[in-house]
This record gives structure tokens, C-alpha cells and sequence, in this order.
């Protein structure tokens, strides 16, 4: 029942896209004037149940919601209580979100309660004007009362800050300093050319490589073995005692332990995040009650998995890699 790919590499990991829809428009992630999937062609989330759990029969360990914004998404929590129940017949081992915040205050507790232990928070800077320049929309202090919901339901936090070049590059030691007061692991990553922007992303695209070496004048980094199951590299940060991670699709992909498939809102299966190429697994999950069409679907797409992605930065390339945005996808 495993699903293992050409290159050998077993999936256990499943990020779902509940909604492509947001209520921040981050410059680097979407346009201001967004065209959405048309809502007729959503998942209900039933049939999105039905879809994860086929998935953790055939293996999947790792389930995370994702958007878009998942907490956006109406009656986001019924999914979650519903996935809720692999967990607590022991054939999940994670279930999780990524969130831009600024729900929490609201579903923290129930998240907790549903058996959430952790959950990803995007903040890529604690200056709340840059805050509201960088997400258009976004309130960070909305955002922080999200966070002290989370920390005091009892949720362990990794924060998640987009590097970029001239915005948060000079603030990072305090970002850092202040998650890891907070007991909160802190992950940055590189910006990817996935979707138009209003921006150029050569303007804003950092290499890790670089952020690493500034950090290191201030603090002492070592790597680490720990994983989360995600793309991280880990490293420990010994003036704060916290981990820092990096994921760093642009200057050293990680493709080769890649063990995630990402499926949308609307029931399209991606095997890559950085390829177009897509399975529907919509089709087959309304064409009739049982499995068989829908597992068969999946471990076809599987075996067309990609070996990586080849994202590229440059002055000379003007057009996105993919050209769909992060949030149908699912970041
Ligand atoms: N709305 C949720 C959030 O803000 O975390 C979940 C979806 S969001 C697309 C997931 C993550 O992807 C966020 O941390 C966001 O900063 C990141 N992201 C969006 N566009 C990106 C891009 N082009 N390159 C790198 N990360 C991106």
C-alpha cells in the first residue's frame, strides 16, 4: 500500500491547500488583485476528509493544513476535529497548520483540544508597519494576541519569516532573539518564483548562504540532526539555546529526501512544488462512493513524481518558475 516513487523516496507527508483564498496579500507570495479558484470548483470538506484519509491508508503520517489561509476557510475546524481521529487511532502521527496568524486568538483553544501539538506561524518581521507594508492587509498586533492564544492552549510554535533582501535581512537577530525568548523555534527560508508578482523578485531574493554568514558575526551556530519531517536544516544557537532552521530551495534543494505531495483546494494533486505537472484526483473521488478509482489515480501520480525542481532567481529570467502562486499549492 506504500506509496514509494521512482527514485525510491516513500511518501509520508501530505500538505493540503484548504483554500487558496487569504485575508493578507504578502508581496512576495501574491499580487494585490488576486483571481481566485472559482468556489464552485471547491472541495467541500467532507470530500477533502475523504481524500486525506485515503492518503493515510496508503501511508501518509504527516498531514498538514495549509492555504491560503486554512483559517479562513468556513468551518475549518470541523476538518480538523474530523482528521482529528487518526490521530487518536494512531495511524497519524501529525496533524498540523501553517497560519498566517490572524485567526489564532480565535481557534487556538479548539486546535489544541482537536489534538493539534504544533503549528507554523509566518511572521517575517516585528515592526508593525513593515508588517502591514509586507502582508498589505495584515495587523501584527492581531497576530501577537494569535500567538499568546497559541503558547497559552499549549501549542509549541515554529515561526516561519520569508528572507528578504533590504526588508527583514538586518532584523533577523531580533527576530531570532525574541522567538527563542518565547520558547518558539524560528525557520526562515529563501523566497521562490512561484506565481506573478507585483514585484521583482531579484530585488528580493537572499541567499541563505548569506543571512548564515551575518548571523554568525553575532552568534555561534551548529548544525544539528533534528528534523520536523519537513525541509529544514536544523542548526542550535548557543547564546539563545534555540534551533534555527533554514530551507533553502534556491541554493542547495533538498529534493533527494523529498517525501511530500501537496494537494489543492480543488482536488488537484501536486507531486513537485516547483513543476506544473498535476494529477486530478477530483474526477475520480466523485466518480463513485468507493476507493479503488481514487487510490489507483494516486498511485499513478506518485509514480510520476519528479526527482526536484530547479527554481531559478535572475536578472535574465523574467517569468516564474511555476505559474501558480504559493497559496494554491500550499507553502
Ligand atoms: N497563510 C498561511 C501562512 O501565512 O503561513 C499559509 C500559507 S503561506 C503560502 C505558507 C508560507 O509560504 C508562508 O510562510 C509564506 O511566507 C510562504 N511563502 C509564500 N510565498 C512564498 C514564496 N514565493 N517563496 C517562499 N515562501 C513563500
Amino acid at each position: 500500500m506504500d506509496m514509494i516513487d521512482p527514485f525510491g523516496r516513500t511518501i509520508t507527508y501530505l500538505r493540503v491547500s484548504v483554500t487558496d483564498r487569504c485575508d493578507f496579500r504578502c508581496t512576495y507570495c501574491m499580487a494585490e488583485d488576486m483571481a481566485f479558484l472559482p468556489k464552485r470548483d471547491l472541495l467541500s470538506l467532507e470530500e477533502l476528509d475523504r481524500l486525506c484519509t485515503v492518503f493515510i491508508e496508503k501511508g501518509v503520517r504527516k498531514l498538514r493544513l495549509t492555504g491560503g489561509e486554512p483559517l479562513v476557510r468556513k468551518n475549518i475546524m470541523h476538518l480538523v476535529r474530523q482528521l482529528s481521529r487518526h490521530l487518536k487511532s494512531g495511524a497519524l502521527d501529525e496533524l498540523t497548520l501553517t497560519t498566517n496568524g490572524s485567526q489564532l486568538a480565535r481557534f487556538a483553544g479548539e486546535l489544541a483540544d482537536a489534538g493539534v501539538k504544533r503549528i507554523n506561524v509566518s511572521v517575517d518581521t516585528l515592526d508593525a508597519d513593515k508588517f502591514h507594508a509586507i502582508t498589505r492587509w495584515g495587523n501584527l498586533a492581531k497576530v501577537m494576541e494569535g500567538i499568546d492564544a497559541a503558547l497559552a492552549a499549549g501549542l509549541k510554535i515554529k515561526l516561519n519569516a520569508v528572507a528578504l533582501k533590504g526588508f527583514n535581512d538586518r532584523e533577523m537577530p531580533e527576530l531570532l532573539r525574541w522567538a527563542h525568548g518565547r520558547g518558539m523555534d524560528l525557520t526562515v527560508i529563501e523566497t521562490m518564483p512561484m506565481g506573478e508578482i507585483d514585484a521583482d523578485r531579484t530585488d528580493q531574493y537572499l541567499p541563505l548562504s548569506l543571512l548564515r554568514t551575518e548571523l554568525e558575526r553575532q552568534f555561534t551556530l551548529s548544525d544539528i540532526a533534528y528534523k520536523t519531517g519537513g525541509p529544514a536544516r536544523y542548526v542550535e544557537v548557543k547564546e539563545t539555546g534555540g534551533r534555527l532552521g533554514f530551507i533553502t530551495p534556491m541554493t542547495h534543494n533538498f529534493c533527494e529526501s523529498c517525501n511530500r505531495v501537496r494537494l489543492t483546494c480543488t482536488g488537484t494533486l501536486y507531486m513537485c512544488l516547483g513543476q506544473e505537472d498535476a494529477a486530478d484526483l477530483r474526477a475520480p473521488l466523485r466518480a463513485s462512493e468507493g476507493n479503488e478509482q481514487l487510490a489507483s489515480a494516486i498511485d499513478e501520480a506518485i509514480g510520476r513524481k519528479p526527482k526536484g525542481h530547479d527554481f531559478i532567481i535572475d536578472r535574465r529570467t523574467s517569468r516564474p518558475a511555476v505559474s501558480r502562486h504559493m497559496s494554491v499549492t500550499g507553502g
